[in-house]
């Protein structure tokens, strides 16, 4: 059973919002007894946590060009880490004895029904392993994360099909969300038991720091000085840390998470991405316009997608040193956008439909920098070069997915 939904703030929050499935109602209410004036000051640090992400943001509603319309390929990177979600589900419950009650939360929700895809696999899980154990099912409390401009009210219009079509046990489960970045805290202390996050933890806090004039790629190519790659990394090491700190305050031991997020396969040369890798495309893309007086060339070299796709060792590196988790599963999967290289038709079909992915994923960011005047034709010619390139076979792009417990620390109850 549904119940209305509440979002919570971040931790330190000022505003109350009640979310019903529908609507939003914001009322803003005093915080802890401060006056507006009063809280200002305090508030400052919160706030600039979140404007750095600010343009970083799913194209929302359900349109053309919407997120939600064009999540395909997130949802087969779902079923292929189903297994490896379904295993942890029930670890969890069995290692954790069957308790009453269990917090999940979904990390980078984004907009649309994909979100509901993993709440009610988790939900289905424990639902069966219970009746299969013999135990009472819990009480599941499912919280939807994502930065504040997401479109919150299109997942929230999934709901009625999470509902009826995906849950196949009546029994309660309660949703509700969380705006706010994951790279700050998010819920209370040892509050949290299993955390999900899908295509949400290739996004990078803020474009690094300290690096040269792009010469008009957005992102790190085979020609990019070694700096470029080495402030990448240096900034995925702290928000990858940051974000498992984080989240190892919020949970309770032997709490467990599943992560998915791009990667590449390349342990050699740490420069090498395959000459269609999606932003290298879009870099071309942008070249083209400037070849056509449509943008300018200083325009582009200071643009960079806050954006980095680590291989397995440097995702273990962060784990280990870090230190609050365990890895259970590591997997590469392939990154598979349904590419279909044999006839001129369908190669523009992939070509155009890749262009969709990619547009509503990168759009707003796109939008905050370059205006939007130039989004239409960025993006046809960004199709045109992705059918040009429908026959390439040495991807570097892959999935990584990978679950941790936390580990039981000594001085926690
Ligand atoms: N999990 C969904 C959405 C993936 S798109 C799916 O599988 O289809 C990635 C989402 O992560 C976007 O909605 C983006 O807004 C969100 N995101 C990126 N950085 C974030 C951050 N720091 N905190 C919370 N959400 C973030």
């Amino acid at each position: 059973m549904i119940e209305c939904a509440t979002v919570y703030c971040n931790n330190s929050a000022c505003f109350t919002f009640k979310i019903c499935p529908t609507s939003i109602n914001k009322t803003t209410e005093r915080c802890n007894g401060k006056s507006e004036n009063e809280m200002k000051n305090g508030d400052e640090e919160r706030i600039s946590k979140y404007s750095y992400v600010s343009p970083l943001c799913m194209s929302g509603g359900d349109g053309y060009n919407s997120y939600s319309t064009n999540s395909l390929l997130q949802r087969r990177v779902l079923s292929k880490a189903k297994p490896v979600l379904v295993k942890n589900t029930k670890e969890l419950m069995i290692n954790l004895n069957f308790p009453t009650y269990i917090k999940v939360a979904d990390l980078g929700c984004s907009s649309g029904q994909n979100t509901f895809l993993a709440m009610s696999e988790i939900i289905n899980t424990v639902n069966v392993l219970c009746q299969q154990r013999n135990q009472n099912p819990p009480e599941i409390d499912c919280c939807l994360n994502d930065l504040p401009n997401n479109d919150f009210n299109t997942t929230f219009k999934f709901i009625q099909f999470f509902n009826e079509k995906n849950i196949t046990s009546k029994e309660s489960y309660f949703v509700s969300g969380v705006p706010g970045s994951f790279y700050s805290r998010l819920f209370p202390r040892r509050s949290l038991h299993f955390v999900h996050s899908s295509y949400g933890l290739h996004w990078l806090s803020k474009v690094p720091e300290g690096l040269k004039k792009s010469k008009m790629s957005v992102y790190i190519t085979n020609s990019s000085p070694l700096s470029t790659y080495k402030a990448y990394l240096n900034q995925f090491q702290t928000d990858f840390a940051t974000f498992l700190k984080l989240r190892s305050e919020e949970m309770v031991s032997n709490g467990r998470m599943v992560l998915t997020f791009i990667g590449r396969n390349t342990i050699d040369n740490p420069l090498h991405r395959d000459c269609c890798h999606f932003w290298t495309l879009l870099s071309r893309s942008l070249r083209d316009l400037v070849v056509e007086g449509l943008v300018s060339p200083s325009k582009v070299d200071s643009f960079y997608i806050p954006f980095y796709d680590p291989n397995e060792k440097e995702v273990k590196e962060v784990v280990q040193k870090e230190g609050s988790f365990e890895i259970k599963d590591l997997e590469t999967h392939g990154y598979d956008l349904g590419h279909c290289n044999q006839d001129e038709s369908k190669r523009s079909k992939s070509g155009k439909n890749e262009a969709n992915y990619i547009r509503a994923v990168s759009e707003p960011l796109l939008v905050a920098h370059f205006g939007d005047a130039i989004t239409n034709i960025l993006f046809n010619k960004f199709a045109c070069h992705v059918s040009q390139h429908a026959s390439c076979r040495n991807k570097t792009t892959v999935s990584i997915v990978v679950s941790l417990t936390k580990k039981k620390l000594s001085s926690c109850p």
